[in-house]
C-alpha cells in the first residue's frame, strides 16, 4: 500500500489536520494528548472502558449476513450493526470514550456543543453514566427544530444552553463550547463528537471507533472465511467511516465514503464536502468543507441532520487526496431508497445516514463483480427518522 492512512508528522495527515487555534487552548490539547497517550496504555483504564462498552453499550455488535438483500443486489452483503448499540448508533463508543478519559484526568465538568443533538444524547448519557456534570451547547435554531432530543439531554440529567448568537445553529454552538472550554479549561473537558477539531481530537475519535472495523475484520474472517472486497460507510464528520475503515487501511479492500448529496450537487443545497467542497480551515483543523468564493462557510442541506455539516475529518480528506478511499455522493431521494429497501428485505429500519450507503450500494452494485462481498457500515437505527421520512414519502406518522 503507497499510501498509509495513518498520523504523518504531529497531528497531521498529510497536508490535513493540525491545530488552528487560540493559543490559549494549546496546553489543553497538549495534556489531553499526553493524557490520552498514558491512559490508553494503562490496563486498568482500558479494562474499565472494555467492560462498560461490553456490558453497557452492547459491544461486539453483530455482523449481519443480509442474505435477501444480497439476492436482491447480486453480492454477498454483510451489515455491521452499530444501530443495536445502546442509544441507537455508534456515537456512544466515542462519547463513553471521552468521557472515561475526563473522569481518568481529574475533570470535573463535561462539555459538548450538539446540532441535531445526537453527540448531545450521547454525551449526556455517557456523563450521567460515568457521574459527571454536563453541559450541551445547542443553537436556539436547532433546540426549537430538535425538540425531542433537547427533552431527551434534560431526562439524562444534562444542562442544555440555548446560543442566540449568529445563525443560532451548530457553528455558533461550536463558537460558544470553546469560549467556555478557553475560561474553564482547568476543571472542563470538551467531547467532540466526530473525527474533527484540532489536533488531537481527529486521533482519539478514530482510535475509540475503530473499535467497528477491528471486530468487523475479524467477524468477517470468522463468519465468511475472507475480507471483504469493500466496505462502505456514509460521511457526516467521519467517524462511523474511519471507524470501519481503520482496520482495513493496510488490506486490499476498497473504502467508499458517502456523503449527502441533498437536493443534488447541482443545486448548491448539500453537504456533500468531499466530493464538492475544497480545502480551507474549519472548527481547529485543516480539511475539506464548503466554501464560497470569499471563504466564507456555506449552508448545507440534508435529509439526514447527521450528515449536515459542512467539514469533514482531516484523516478522510488525506485518504480522499491519496486514492486510498473513494468519496461518492447521495441524494435525498436515493437514501430515502436505501432505506425502504433495507426495510423491505431485511426488517431493519436504519437511520437516514447509513441509508445513503445503502442507496449507494444499490447504485454500484451493477459495476461490482456478481457476488463481491462488501461490508457495510450501518451506523445507527431509524426511530429518530421516521417523521422526516413519512413526510417525505407524503404519508402521515
Ligand atoms: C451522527 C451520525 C452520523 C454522522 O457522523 P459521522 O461522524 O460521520 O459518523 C452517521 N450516522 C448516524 C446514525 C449518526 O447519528
Amino acid at each position: 500500500m503507497t499510501a498509509r492512512a495513518g498520523l504523518i508528522g504531529a497531528g497531521r495527515f498529510g497536508r490535513f489536520g493540525g491545530r488552528y487555534v487560540p493559543e490559549t487552548l494549546i496546553p489543553a490539547l497538549d495534556e489531553l494528548e499526553v493524557e490520552y497517550a498514558r491512559l490508553s496504555a494503562d490496563p486498568v483504564f482500558r479494562a474499565a472502558l472494555d467492560s462498560t462498552l461490553h456490558h453497557y453499550c452492547g459491544r461486539p455488535t453483530p455482523l449481519y449476513y443480509a442474505a435477501r438483500l444480497s439476492d436482491e443486489l447480486g453480492l454477498k452483503i454483510y451489515i455491521k450493526r452499530e444501530d443495536l448499540l445502546h442509544t441507537g448508533a455508534h456515537k456512544i463508543n466515542n462519547a463513553i470514550g471521552q468521557v472515561f478519559l475526563a473522569r481518568a484526568m481529574g475533570k470535573q465538568r463535561i462539555i459538548a456543543e450538539t446540532g441535531a443533538g445526537q453527540h448531545g444524547v450521547a454525551t449526556a448519557t455517557a456523563a450521567a453514566v460515568a457521574g459527571l456534570p454536563c453541559e450541551v451547547y445547542m443553537g436556539a435554531e436547532d433546540i426549537i427544530r430538535q425538540s425531542l432530543n433537547v427533552f431527551r439531554m434534560r431526562l439524562l440529567g444534562a444542562k442544555v444552553i440555548s446560543v442566540e448568537s449568529g445563525t443560532r445553529t451548530l457553528k455558533d454552538a461550536i463558537n460558544e463550547a470553546l469560549r467556555d472550554w478557553v475560561t474553564n479549561v482547568a476543571t472542563t473537558f470538551y467531547v467532540i463528537g466526530s473525527v474533527v477539531g484540532p489536533h488531537p481530537y481527529p486521533t482519539l475519535v478514530r482510535d475509540l471507533q475503530a473499535v467497528i472495523g477491528r471486530e468487523a475484520r475479524a467477524q468477517m474472517i470468522e463468519q465468511a472465511g475472507c475480507l471483504p472486497d469493500v466496505a462502505i460507510a456514509c460521511v457526516g464528520g467521519g467517524s462511523n467511516a474511519i471507524g470501519l475503515f481503520h482496520a482495513f487501511r493496510d488490506d486490499p479492500v476498497r473504502l467508499i465514503g458517502v456523503e449527502a448529496g441533498g437536493d443534488g450537487l447541482g443545486t448548491g443545497r448539500h453537504a456533500a464536502t468531499l466530493v464538492a467542497g475544497s480545502p480551507g480551515v474549519l472548527h481547529g483543523a485543516m480539511s475539506y468543507l464548503l466554501q464560497d468564493e470569499a471563504g466564507q462557510v456555506r449552508e448545507t442541506h440534508s435529509i439526514s441532520a447527521g450528515l449536515d455539516y459542512p467539514g469533514v475529518g482531516p484523516e478522510h480528506a488525506f485518504l480522499k487526496e491519496s486514492g486510498r478511499a473513494e468519496y461518492a455522493a447521495e441524494d435525498d431521494r436515493t437514501a430515502l431508497d436505501g432505506f425502504q429497501l433495507l426495510a423491505r428485505t431485511e426488517g431493519i429500519l436504519a437511520a437516514l445516514e447509513p441509508s445513503h450507503a445503502i442507496g449507494h450500494l444499490q447504485h454500484v452494485a451493477p459495476t461490482l463483480p456478481r457476488g463481491a462481498s462488501v461490508l457495510v457500515g450501518l451506523s445507527g437505527r431509524g426511530d429518530k427518522d421516521v417523521h422526516v421520512i413519512a413526510r417525505a414519502l407524503g404519508e402521515k406518522a
